[in-house]
């Protein structure tokens, strides 16, 4: 689904990624785990065309490299960024309808797929004329991930969805996730909660200092020493 080949991004003199290569197969979960800094969000927007990039990005069998942000959307792939970013003067459900503004000329299509998402978020449907302002951490967080799913993406990009938020809601959210993969969506899960993201995921890249340093199998990275004792607290 997606291959990322040797991708460095720099921010002014500032190199906060280097050479990193990464691929993800159709219906997985692939988590990417790493510290404050290590470069997790800088790959996603390679990946999403938020950051240039040097290096190849391969999607459904596409070079998309020379793709910026809003194509590589219309492509399949969207994202729910870190800290949320809904609009928060805009209501849940004209949050969603932003969201469908590749399909803003297929209505029906739009409705059912705002009634997938509310079964998905039953919270959502009840708060549906809510402005999202007003909404808690963990909707503003179902909420964006919603929003991104009305693009239909093949590949849902996930920053950081546990953050700030309560443990409950955060197996709330991962259990969405879960059920989005058994309906087919692939998704790339950026998360700072180790052992959560590990549970849920297929295979697992680890960044530090920009670069992999680490990768495998979800079920293997568990036992795996260095991530026991960097990223699991040791036990
Ligand atoms: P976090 O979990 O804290 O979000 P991260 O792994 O996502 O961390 P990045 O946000 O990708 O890390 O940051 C990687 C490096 O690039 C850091 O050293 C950061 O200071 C730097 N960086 C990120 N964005 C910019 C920017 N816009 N300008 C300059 N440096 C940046």
């Amino acid at each position: 689904m997606l291959t990322v080949a040797d991708m460095s991004v720099s921010y002014g003199p500032i190199c906060a990624l280097r050479q990193v290569s990464i691929h993800i197969k159709e219906g997985e979960i692939v988590a990417l785990l790493g510290a404050n800094g290590a470069g997790k969000s800088t790959l996603l927007r390679g990946i999403t065309g938020l950051a240039p990039a040097s290096g190849r990005v391969q999607f459904k069998g596409r070079d998309i490299g020379v793709m910026n942000a809003p194509q590589r959307v219309a492509a399949g792939m969207a994202m729910a960024p870190e800290g949320r970013q809904v609009f928060t003067d805009q209501t849940v459900h004209e949050n969603l309808m932003l969201g469908a503004y590749l399909m803003r000329k297929e209505p029906q299509r739009v409705a059912r797929n705002i009634e997938k998402y509310f079964e998905l978020f039953p919270k959502l449907r009840e708060r549906s004329g809510q402005v999202a302002g007003t909404l808690s951490g963990g909707e503003q967080q179902m909420l964006a991930i919603a929003r991104a799913l009305m693009s239909e993406p093949a590949l849902l990009i996930l920053d950081e969805p546990s953050l700030g938020l309560a443990p409950l809601i955060t197996v709330d959210i991962f259990r969405a996730l879960i059920r989005l993969r058994r309906e087919g969506t692939t998704i790339l899960l950026v998360e700072q909660m180790a052992r959560q993201a590990l549970a849920i995921a297929d295979r697992a890249y680890v960044l530090e200092g920009g670069r992999v340093v680490i990768e495998g199998n979800a079920a293997q990275l568990r036992d795996d020493p260095r991530i026991r004792q960097a990223y699991l607290g040791g036990d």
